[in-house]
């Protein structure tokens, strides 16, 4: 243990479904704009050359499903997506071929939205960090481990606001697949185990406000509920 000048802060991590051991984060990847209807209804363009990547701290992660509402924004918006956890360091480029065998589990989360800080920000061709990067806005379920889970990539993603449909699609929608967008972030960044990839959200996305109450899923794969808080 080297001479900290302070006590290090504590290591972010997932819990694994049918287990009590939990998985630590590296990094969190998210793509954006990888369902079209959703491109379309952010009015933007669907590219279809290569993912668009952002990220998350590690900390952003929210395991009991209690969310606070965050600070500087009057505009929280849900995205609900596919997160794929990796569970092996990568040595270079991972072909597409190969890309699955990285995979440690899945489950679904929420990648939180400042909508109003990321309009202002695409307004003024600033970065995306305070839009998304914000502390709590990783909110996700138990992360199923590949010997469970399977690479099922039919399966619905789906979530409910107070009891209300909000947002659903198969994954099959998704315009740039799990292999995919491992190899291409293998191309940017060294992945590494512990590493977790938000794969992008359906149409439907929309505000969530103090006090709501939300289930996300993936059928067949796993499921979370949790609030906002007021
Ligand atoms: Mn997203």
């Amino acid at each position: 243990m080297p001479d900290f000048v302070f006590p290090p802060a504590a290591i972010a991590s997932v819990p694994v479904a049918g287990s009590s051991a939990r998985f630590p984060v590296h990094r969190i990847y998210c793509v954006g704009r990888n369902f079209a209807e959703h491109a379309r209804e952010m009015g933007a363009e669907v590219e279809r050359g290569s993912p668009m990547f952002f990220m998350k701290p590690a900390d952003a992660v929210v395991t009991d499903g209690i969310v606070p509402y965050p600070s500087a924004t009057e505009d929280l918006h849900h995205e609900v997506e596919l997160v794929v956890a990796i569970g092996r360091d990568c040595e270079g480029e991972v072909a597409k071929a190969r890309a699955l065998e990285l995979v440690y589990g899945y489950t679904v989360g929420l990648d939180l939205t400042r909508r109003d800080l990321q309009a202002r920000a695409k307004d003024r061709r600033h970065p995306w960090d305070t839009a998304k990067g914000f502390d709590a806005s990783a909110p996700l379920a138990p992360i199923v481990p590949v010997a469970l889970a399977g690479h099922d990539f039919s399966r619905r993603l789906w979530l409910e606001v107070n009891g209300a449909m909000r947002q659903q699609a198969p994954l099959s929608d998704m315009i740039f697949s799990v292999a995919d967008v491992l190899h291409e972030l293998s191309v940017l960044f060294a992945l590494r185990a512990g590493d977790l990839v938000f794969m992008g959200t359906p149409s439907g996305v929309a505000a969530l406000a103090r006090g709501d109450r939300f289930r996300a899923g993936i059928d067949g794969l796993a499921e979370f509920s949790g609030r906002i808080l007021d």
